[in-house]
């Protein structure tokens, strides 16, 4: 009886050790199945290492690239093809971001229901999140800058337009240099793969910081007089500000103001606020991994840490991380994770997989979110002007981010619109464009109101 007992336990024992790892395969078909069928050794979907089927459309169907046996072919119109590139991606896969090599198998077939019984055959249509024309508009509006434009939506996470440049024709690829200024960086999708000096528009995560950190930061003013010593550094200003309030200082960009502030709250607590912001994750956009921002907190030299508060100095942020921060001050601190794949179907139009939609944790309070909304609002109103945005209920922030080695300053705007069918965030970064204001909000205003009249 004690025998049968034991062999009893032992049977079970070894069959809970076979469901669990059933369990635990079945969950990793599932998760990672469509990586595992995009290797690129996997003779069945490419053929000399180019994906032999698939076609990949915009949220409204048009076609952005399409491939038969390996010979791909992209948008009808050219400059669709040129705005999307860091999008789509090339055959060949230097753009390492692009949907054709991330979402390979995908587009090859495989699904986790029938497997990979279609492989090699048709493929499937995969669709995007983005509106090919709104990048159209971005691409026209970014003109010969190197830079990047972001549109999401914060309460569902789709992206409506991602746009990256210096970019080119795939369907005429010119000769790329590698020393050529015209293509540096030409294969670097700069919306997720790249980090930069935030300029200003930093003073956005440091204005949190001391909502929370500083009880009775909004009754105090601030002096200046165009430039302050904070430790071994001289913090300077586009001008002598005068006294100011909290909402005036974010109003007019005082460094002055921003630099005291960060001094006051210091390295350590910024360095937690960015990382509660978001800003020092990689997000994964349907799999695609984001660049994680780095910042200059870890300075002993209180001036170091000035610099770093009003987003000089060793601070370099991701700018769709940057984008999601702004879903959260729209959305009263949760945003939507970003998401590229509106769906997937078969030939006939069956869809094969579901994408839910998520969020994020709590990127910010709710009430430090309402405060810096009010103050985005109040920049808009008493400092760029309304007249910029006609029709557009919006919130933003400026940021002129200067380089050591560059001549101009590059050019940020960030910050979200409040409207019922298009409650989107934005993040607009220009290189060498000078102000913020007089390039990169103008080239954001473009941008959205194209997206808001395709709702
Ligand atoms: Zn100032």
């Amino acid at each position: 009886m004690k025998n049968i007992t034991r062999r009893t336990i032992i049977t079970f024992f070894l069959a809970a050790i076979l469901l669990a790892g059933t369990f635990f395969f079945v969950g990793r078909l599932f998760m990672d199945g469509s990586s595992w069928v995009s290797l690129s050794a996997n003779t069945h979907i490419y053929s000399n290492g180019i994906l032999k089927s698939g076609t990949l459309l915009d949220r409204d169907g048009e076609v952005l690239a399409s491939s038969n046996q390996g010979n791909w072919t992209f948008a009808d119109n050219a400059t669709t093809r040129r705005a999307l590139l860091h999008t789509v991606g090339i055959p060949q896969g230097t753009i390492s971001t692009g949907a054709i090599t991330k979402f390979a198998g995908k587009l090859a077939g495989y699904n986790f229901i029938t497997g990979a019984k279609h492989l090699g055959t048709s493929g499937n249509n995969l669709y995007l999140t983005v509106d090919a024309d709104v990048c159209d508009t971005a691409y026209q509006a970014l003109g010969n800058y190197k830079g990047t434009v972001g549109v999401y939506n914060y309460e569902t996470g789709e992206i409506i337009c991602l746009v990256s440049t210096p970019t080119y024709d795939p369907a005429n690829p010119p000769a790329i240099s590698v020393e050529d200024p015209a293509y540096e960086g030409v294969y670097v999708n700069r919306f997720l793969s790249s980090k930069f000096i935030p300029g200003s528009t930093f003073k956005l995560v440091t204005l949190y910081a001391a909502l929370e950190e500083i009880p009775d930061i909004r009754s105090r003013t601030f002096h200046c007089e165009g430039s302050v010593q904070i430790g071994d550094q001289l913090i300077t200003c586009t001008g002598a500000h005068g006294d100011l309030t909290l909402e005036q200082a974010l109003n007019v960009s005082c460094n002055c103001a921003f630099g005291q502030i960060a001094e006051m709250i210091g390295g350590k607590k910024l360095a937690k606020y960015a990382e509660a912001a978001g800003l020092t994750d990689s997000y994964s956009v349907n799999g695609i991994a984001t660049k994680a921002s780095s910042f200059g907190f870890d300075s002993k030299d209180s001036g170091d840490i000035a610099w770093a508060g009003v987003g000089q100095g060793k601070d370099l942020v991701n700018p769709c991380a940057m984008m999601v921060y702004m879903g959260a001050i729209a959305n009263g601190g949760k945003t939507a994770v970003p998401q590229i794949i509106s769906k997937v179907t078969l030939p006939g139009g069956l869809k094969t997989s579901i994408y839910l939609h998520k969020k994020t944790e709590p990127l910010i309070t709710e009430e430090s979110a309402s405060i810096i909304a009010e103050y985005m609002k109040s920049n808009v109103v008493n400092n760029y002007g309304e007249s910029r945005f006609p029709g557009l209920d919006i919130y933003g922030k400026t940021g002129t981010a200067q380089v050591d080695s560059a001549e101009v300053s590059n050019s940020w705007f960030v910050g979200f619109i409040r409207n019922e069918n298009a409650p989107y965030a934005f993040v607009v970064y220009a290189e060498g464009g000078g102000s913020g204001v007089s390039t990169a909000a103008k080239i954001a205003n473009t941008v959205l109101q194209a997206a808001v009249a395709r709702d």
